[in-house]
């Protein structure tokens, strides 16, 4: 799978992508990450990308002509059929579900954003996708963009373990249930004696009970949404409140 991001700094993106389970992705060829300086395609001689908004107020705005013309070069014939995501503040919300969708394309263009954020047209032009990471603004989308990649990438067969994607949060619609691993017991605390036990399905039966707890008192949102079983609604009832 190969990303296209566009930024005004690349060299944000040196850590995250170097790093463990991305950089083996990338070495193994699973998944490239193409950088494009947006200021390559500036036309004045300062190189600009940014101007003052129409309408006043304060802050920058990034212009168009330098984003609409970087991505219409770098994607070519592939435009019409490459996902175009701008990262935004005021986008639909980035969850699980629409990561697993943009993982089934093999490319996708991220356009990060600075300043006040992108002018309007380029969104038009280049009939983008604004997708937001979360309900806070941040100076930029370059984080949200490397957010982006990270959490798409996981789910690319072959970049990790199919079997670690399955049981974890929001995949099932609910919070993933708590993980224990050595010493069993540490400064008092004992893991749960059923983690012990050996014991499959009641093994299985605690961690769902656990997610579903779990859920209910931190998201209620996602509980509400969630497909529960009778069995499920059972195990809730069986939450006790410091869960
Ligand atoms: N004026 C904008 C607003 O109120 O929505 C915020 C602009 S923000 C300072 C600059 C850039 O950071 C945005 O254009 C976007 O690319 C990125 N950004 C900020 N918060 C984000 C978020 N929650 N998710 C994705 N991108 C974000």
């Amino acid at each position: 799978m190969r990303f296209d991001v566009f930024t005004i700094f690349p060299r944000i993106f040196d850590g995250p992508l170097d790093e463990s389970i991305l950089k083996r992705a990338r070495e193994r060829g699973l998944i490239s990450v193409h950088l494009h300086d947006i200021r390559e395609w500036a036309t004045d001689r300062h190189r600009s990308v940014d101007d003052y908004p129409y309408g006043g107020g304060p802050g920058m705005v990034m212009m168009a002509p330098p984003i609409v013309s970087a991505v219409e070069t770098v994607l070519g014939d592939e435009i019409a059929t490459t996902p175009i995501i701008a990262l935004s503040a005021s986008g639909e919300p980035f969850t699980q579900a629409v990561a697993t969708e943009l993982a089934t394309h093999p490319r996708l263009a991220l356009i990060c954003g600075r300043y006040e954020g992108i002018d309007e047209r380029v969104h038009l032009i280049l009939r983008t996708r604004q997708l937001s990471i979360g309900d806070y603004v941040l100076t930029g989308g370059e984080l949200a963009a490397a957010v982006m990649i990270d959490v798409i990438a996981r789910l690319v067969p072959g970049v990790i373990d199919p079997e670690s994607l399955q049981e974890e949060s929001f995949t099932s619609g609910l919070l993933e249930y708590p993980q224990y691993t050595r010493p069993p017991e540490y400064r008092g605390l004992t893991v749960p004696e059923v983690l012990l036990s050996g014991h499959h399905a009641r093994i299985a039966e605690w961690r769902r009970q656990q997610s579903l707890c779990r859920t209910r008192a931190l998201r209620p949102d996602l509980l509400e949404r969630a497909d529960l079983t009778p069995a499920d609604r059972r195990l809730l009832e069986q939450c006790s409140d410091d869960v």
